[in-house]
């Protein structure tokens, strides 16, 4: 919009400086037909002068020709471009020079001719031949008035109402011509110019009409009109008048010669060639004020354009400070929140007041997600306890029994490298209910977590070590051959049999061990294999504790103990 304002102010502005250019080379081309027709003043004068005043008229006439070649070179020059170009022009042009040539010799031969030869007829000829000349002037005048319109379509009322002007001065000047005519003339050529003459007349009024009625009002000047009544005292009451008194009264005895009559003519018809010059001047003048007015409004169109330009540039640097960056900056953060990213960003100290406010709820958002994932964070710490909790005997921190059958079925429903076989190894302390029954059950307690703290470090990470129940433990063993399975047991027994299980009371306890060792995939349940292992734990007992015995055979399969494995014969448990 800014630059559609600038674009249009300046091609008014330029328009109205083309106009002005341009009325100032139409000024040439008035000036041009002005000077033909002035011309006619001093070459009247000559050619109805005596033989004495010749030389004073023809030092006038050459005065004025010089001034008319003057200008009409003026005119070649300033429109040397559309005289090259235009057919229309050049033909027009040539006919003001041919017609201005052949007027001045048709002046030159009559003012040759002795006085009391020269004819009337040949001074109405010559003077005729100088109206074809201000004709083709005019035309000239007319042709340039278009073609400068054309190329300053502003300039067209000031162009007419000028060349108007130009008009009414010469008629005014063609009037006072028919009047010598008629003064050099007789009989029926004399009806002739008289009909000449009011055909003039009328012109002459009608022209003054339209310049009355238009040149005030469209050039804004009281000046002209003033001048237009002063036309009317001077010319229209005075010359005119007179002119027409003359031609009326030339049958009577004290007619005036053309020169006298000139001489008193021209004098009235000066304020038609000021009015020309005032309504020139102003319609130029008019011209230029417009353009002034165009330029200042380009200026201020300008000035007003890169204000708004600015106005805007800076909103969109406030908007984009106090709304823009922090709203990007707010769903970064609101896709920062969704994504689980709860640190705390760097504050928009810029940010608009609801910008802010939006900042504020988002702080409470995250506060709100912190919050939650802490809780998230403690149920799922609490759920892992209970869990752990649940999975776990509460006295020694082995796996519960329940644990325990998930654990192993866990295991074999998820193969894992290494597939032997599975060996179960139950064990129950031998004797147990004396050390309750002489120490008391915080000291049975005591040794049952013990025994598990004892044992748990002679097995493997993948083995499963559980309390069964009172003091009777299993253990699951994956990836062992039955030997394997067997010498673990027989490690798990003597290890415990010679470890002061009370520093207190300096215990020492016995266990008796069951196993069942399978291969993989031979079996339903894996209880079947401590259904066995148990069996096997009582075989053991039976055949005097403080032994393995991993096969279903009373004795051959019943690992003994060696020398100094504890007291398993006489009562189990016991003070070391
Ligand atoms: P055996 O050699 O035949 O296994 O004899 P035993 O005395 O160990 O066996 P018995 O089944 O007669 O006694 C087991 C005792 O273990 C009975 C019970 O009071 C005790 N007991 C079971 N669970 C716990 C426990 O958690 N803590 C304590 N202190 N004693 C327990
Ligand atoms: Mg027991
Ligand atoms: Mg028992």
């Amino acid at each position: 919009m800014a630059g559609s304002t600038i674009v249009f102010s300046l091609s008014d502005y330029n328009n109205y400086r083309r106009g002005v250019t341009e009325f100032n080379r139409f000024h040439v081309a008035l000036h041009a037909a002005a000077a033909i027709s002035r011309e006619r003043g001093p070459a009247n004068s000559l050619m109805g002068a005596s033989d004495a005043q010749r030389p004073e008229f023809t030092a006038a006439l050459l005065e004025s020709r010089k001034q008319t070649d003057h200008d009409v070179a003026l005119l070649e020059t300033i429109f040397q471009t559309e005289i090259g170009a235009s057919p229309e022009m050049r033909s027009s042009f040539m006919a003001v020079k041919a017609q201005l040539q052949a007027g001045r010799a048709a002046v030159d031969a009559a003012a040759a001719t002795p006085r009391s030869e020269r004819s009337g007829a040949k001074i109405a000829e010559a003077i005729q031949a100088m109206f074809r000349a201000a004709d083709r002037a005019q035309d000239y005048r007319d042709v340039a008035g278009r073609s400068i319109i054309a190329l300053a379509p502003e300039t067209g009322a000031e162009v007419m109402l000028t060349s108007m002007a130009g008009t009414l001065r010469e008629r005014a000047g063609r009037v006072g011509s028919y009047v010598v005519m008629m003064m050099t003339s007789e009989g029926q050529a004399r009806s002739h110019y008289r009909a000449a003459f009011n055909s003039e007349l009328n012109r002459l009024f009608e022209v003054n009409a339209l310049l009355k009625t238009y040149a005030p009002a469209t050039l804004e000047s009281k000046a002209i009109a003033q001048l237009l009544d002063q036309v009317t005292v001077n010319y229209f009451s005075g010359s005119l008048p007179y002119a027409q008194r003359v031609a009326f009264g030339l049958n009577g005895n004290n007619s005036p010669t053309p020169a006298e009559f000139t001489a008193k003519y021209v004098p009235g018809m000066k304020s038609t060639e000021v009015l020309r010059e005032l309504i020139e001047e102003t319609a130029l003048t008019s011209l230029e004020t417009a353009r002034e007015k165009a330029f200042n409004t380009m200026l201020v169109s300008t000035l007003l354009a890169g204000v708004a330009i600015s106005v805007v540039v800076g909103l969109a640097y406030l908007l984009g400070r106090s709304l823009f960056r922090p709203m990007l900056a707010a769903i970064r953060q609101i896709d920062d929140i969704a994504a689980g990213n709860l640190a705390q960003p760097t504050p928009m100290p810029h940010a608009g007041h609801e910008v802010r406010e939006m900042f504020q709820r988002l702080d409470l958002l995250r506060e709100q997600q912190r919050l939650k994932r802490h809780l998230e964070m403690e149920r799922k710490s609490m759920t892992e306890e209970l869990r752990r909790l649940s999975q776990t005997d509460a006295l020694t921190g082995l796996l519960n029994r329940r644990a325990l059958g998930e654990a192993v079925g866990e295991l074999l429903t998820v193969p894992r490298g290494g597939s032997r076989g599975i060996g179960v190894i139950m064990f129950d302390i031998d004797h147990f209910k004396s050390i309750n029954d002489r120490y008391g059950h915080l000291v049975g307690d005591l040794v049952l977590q013990r025994a598990a703290e004892i044992l748990a470090p002679c097995l493997r990470s993948q083995d499963l070590f559980a309390r069964y129940g009172g003091e009777e433990f299993i253990i699951v063993l994956t990836d062992v051959t039955e030997a394997s399975a067997q010498a673990a047991a027989e490690r798990l027994r003597e290890t415990l049999a010679k470890t002061i299980i009370n520093e207190e009371h300096q215990l020492t306890v016995t266990a008796s061990f069951g196993v069942d060792w399978r291969v993989q995939c031979t079996f339903d349940h894996w209880e079947e294999l401590a259904i066995v292992a148990d069996r096997r734990l009582y075989q053991a007992k039976r055949n005097g504790r403080n032994l393995v015995c991993a096969s279903d055979l009373p004795s051959e399969k019943t690992t003994a103990p060696t020398a100094g494995d504890g007291d398993h014969g006489s009562g189990g448990a016991d003070a070391a």
